[in-house]
């Protein structure tokens, strides 16, 4: 969804308000309430900032046309703003329809002004404007491939606090693999002392210093030398690991994060029920990447029609540890729109950044000669569509 935000300046007092309401209603039909809290909601949540921005709450009404909406502010005497909300890009001759009224109507009226574009921008619904996600937290994603992931899934799922002998049975994991998620930190470790007589605990201890200890500890149930008491080690997932296994929010938020630093700035964080979703609208369509649920199921997959035909993305990258989810490719495939799945979350904002680029390359390259249309100079002559055609071809390899 694209939105335009326009102020006319006037030279004096603006007392027309019903007259020119009864022109535009001969455009568009007026909005019942329901629309007007929506929009109002999707204006309320962007993050622009407040002081500049036009705060669309008093005095405003709203025009529908076809699927596009016109907000006309009145609430400044000398200042009619509009906003103009729409999706396709040859929807905007509504919107020139809206402001060749207004400015017949004011010449009319003698009345002077100077028209003004603020700002012409793209908006969503439910956008995400504070990360929570800490520089911590982003190191330990980092580290982070599908199958650590799934192992740390399953040792949330057989509870935290188990012995390291129990959890290699309850899992079937083997000590090498639970030794190297301690040695990266996402899990963390203590040994308990067990009296082998009566079978209760004597200690807890967060390291085996208590063993190297000239005096030697001794079991307080039966006398004997610690070190001939039954050792275990105790593991636990840490508060960083619980965090990222707690919502898949944390690969967006990352991958979010990384390919700020990459300067995509028409990049966006959506939210929805089904899965967490970016945003890439540097194209004049979308490509919506989506963090599919861990809990996904194959009827979820309505929600998402729901959801992308809002959007009507180009493309759409979904990114799921669960690999039965490649048959959500054939569907979106069929479908018309582009469709891949990502099972592997190492290296995750790479392999999203490439597929991006790869995606934005072939979409500039089958769009170039729609596009041309629209000026009285071919597109191609500015790109150097060679050069295209040899990263995509690069990029196909
Ligand atoms: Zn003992």
């Amino acid at each position: 969804m694209k939105y335009i935000e326009a102020v006319f300046t006037l030279n004096q007092e603006f007392n027309y308000k019903a007259d020119i309401i009864s022109y535009f209603s001969k455009l568009g039909n007026p909005v019942i309430n329901s629309t007007k809290v929506n929009l109002y909601k999707l204006f309320s949540l962007s993050n622009e900032n407040k002081e500049k921005g036009m705060i669309f709450m008093q005095d405003v009404e709203i025009f529908v046309k076809e699927k596009t909406a016109l907000l006309i502010d009145f609430s400044k005497l000398t200042k009619v703003y509009l906003l103009f909300i729409y999706n396709e890009s040859d929807e905007m001759k509504i919107f020139e329809a809206y402001k060749k009224v207004f400015e017949k109507f004011c010449s009319n009226k003698n009345i002077e002004f100077e028209f003004k574009l603020l700002k012409t921008k793209v908006s969503f619904f439910n956008p995400v404007n504070e990360i929570s996600m800490n520089e911590e937290v982003m190191s330990f994603v980092s580290l982070l491939d599908t199958d650590t992931y799934l192992l740390l899934k399953k040792i949330k799922e057989v509870g935290t606090s188990l012995f390291k002998s129990d959890l290699i049975k309850l899992i079937n994991a083997n000590e090498e693999e639970l030794n190297s998620l301690l040695s990266k930190k996402f899990l963390s470790n203590e040994y308990v002392f067990i009296c082998k007589e009566t079978g209760r605990q004597i200690i807890q201890a967060s390291n085996l210093d208590i063993l190297n200890q000239n005096i030697g500890v001794k079991c307080f149930h039966c006398g004997k030398n610690i070190k001939e008491e039954r050792m275990e080690e105790v593991l636990t997932l840490t508060q960083n690991t619980n965090y990222i296994l707690s919502n898949n929010i944390v690969f967006a938020e990352y991958v979010y994060k990384k390919l700020k630093e990459n300067l995509f700035s028409e990049l966006y964080l959506d939210v929805v029920e089904v899965c967490k979703n970016l945003i890439y609208n540097e194209l004049s369509k979308p490509i919506v990447i989506s963090f599919l649920d861990d809990d996904f199921k194959i009827h979820d997959v309505f929600f998402l029609d729901i959801y992308y035909s809002s959007y009507k993305p180009y493309a759409i990258i979904l990114v799921s540890t669960n690999k039965a989810l490649k048959v959500l490719e054939d569907y979106f495939q069929n479908k018309g729109i582009k469709a891949f799945l990502i099972n592997e979350i190492y290296n995750l904002d790479v392999s999203i950044r490439d597929k991006i680029d790869s995606l934005a390359k072939e979409y500039v390259l089958n769009e170039l000669d729609k596009y041309s249309s629209y000026f009285n100079f071919r597109l191609s002559e500015i790109f150097d569509e060679s050069k295209i055609k040899t990263d995509l071809a690069t990029v196909q390899e």
